[in-house]
């Protein structure tokens, strides 16, 4: 079957793309290819084409135009959807952020054909593609194909291996001339993203989450401290975000992020089930709480039962140890 498999890419809104389209383009070249990069934004830098080229994009699709920042579904949608009309692409991939969760669902309802959300497997079956994806909060695995393409997917991270960077390979840059559609809506505020200096919840390899058992947003801090030495993400229950202690956008489970990383460390977290729908395809889950009977233990690997506001300062000095060694 023809045609290509694109990538739309994350980026950091500073002309990088994220550190997930690694994983989304190597799954794409992987399932056969080509590989093309899909790029919307205001400002491409040549740093940011060049790391496309060396994660194994043969193609890069530039949509550059002012109006593409701030990111507004309906504008987006537009550009993709001409774009695809004319180029029928095979497959159109994109990893599962805020922005790209919703573009992929309005263009697969604009294209009229299937999304798989969410994806964490997929498999050639002759000329179909095969998406597996968790469903009923991750207590079951569906496998889904497509009617007819292009097979829309969003990929979740720190799922895929990441494509292994060829330094100096470089993709041909092509600027299609595609009509920016009129925004419907208009900002009237705007608020910025206040960086904690640690990395991305959805994109972390290691993720420290804090619930209820944290007793106040001052003490978050301290799980920082840990994270800046250990390079984690920090996130929250559900309880946490309602008592207002952390932003909804740090929310591990079923009505927030849903991550995968390599390390999750629960503080206080008691483990309900629409917590673990968030996290329960971490590699290495370790649970530390006071209560030896608490639900995060049955999916824990490793379980400390303990005060946390022992243990934290405790692992934060150990691995401070460990990493100045
Ligand atoms: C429709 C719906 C959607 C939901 N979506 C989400 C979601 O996306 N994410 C989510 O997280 N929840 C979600 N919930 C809420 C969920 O059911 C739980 O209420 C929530 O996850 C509990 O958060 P928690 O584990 O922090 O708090 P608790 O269940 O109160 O647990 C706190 C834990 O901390 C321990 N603890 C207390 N003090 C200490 C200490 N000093 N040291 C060590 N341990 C200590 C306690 O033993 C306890 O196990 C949802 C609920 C519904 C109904």
């Amino acid at each position: 079957m023809a045609g290509a498999f694109w990538c739309v890419v994350e980026d950091d809104r500073k002309g990088r793309p994220k550190k997930v389209m690694s994983e989304v383009l190597g799954e794409a070249t992987r399932l056969g290819g080509p590989a093309e990069a899909l790029w919307l934004t205001d400002k491409a830098t040549d740093e940011g084409l060049k790391q496309l080229g060396e994660w194994g994009a043969t193609k890069i699709w530039l949509l550059e135009h002012a109006a593409l920042a701030p990111y507004r579904g309906e504008v987006w949608v537009g550009a993709v959807a001409e774009l695809a009309a004319e180029e029928s692409p095979r497959a159109i991939f994109g990893p599962v952020t805020s922005r790209l969760r919703e573009l992929l669902a309005r263009l697969a309802a604009r294209l009229g054909v299937g999304l798989a959300a969410d994806a964490v497997a997929f498999a050639k079956d002759g000329d179909r593609l095969v998406a597996t994806r968790p469903v009923y909060a991750g207590k079951l695995l569906s496998k889904l194909t497509w009617a007819r393409s292009p097979w829309i997917a969003t990929l979740r991270p720190n799922v895929f291996r990441p494509a292994e960077a060829q330094a100096g390979r470089t993709a041909p840059v092509e600027r299609p001339g595609v009509k920016m559609p009129e925004a419907q809506m208009r900002f009237v505020e705007r608020r910025e993203e206040v960086s904690t200096g640690l990395p991305e919840l959805t994109e972390a390899e290691i993720v420290l989450s804090g619930g209820r058992g944290m007793k106040g947003p001052e003490n978050y801090v301290i799980l920082e401290e840990m994270g800046a030495v250990i390079g984690a993400a920090v996130g929250a229950s559900r309880a946490a975000v309602d008592a207002g202690w952390r932003p909804h956008r740090f929310q591990i489970g079923q009505t927030g992020r849903t991550i995968s990383p390599k390390l999750y460390m629960g503080f206080g977290v008691s483990g309900a089930i629409q917590h673990l729908a968030g996290m329960r395809t971490s590699k290495v889950i370790v649970a530390v709480n006071k209560d030896s009977e608490a639900p995060i233990f049955k999916i824990a690997d490793y379980g400390i039962v303990a005060d946390l506001f022992e243990v934290v300062p405790e692992l934060t000095k150990e691995f401070k140890r460990l990493l100045e060694k």
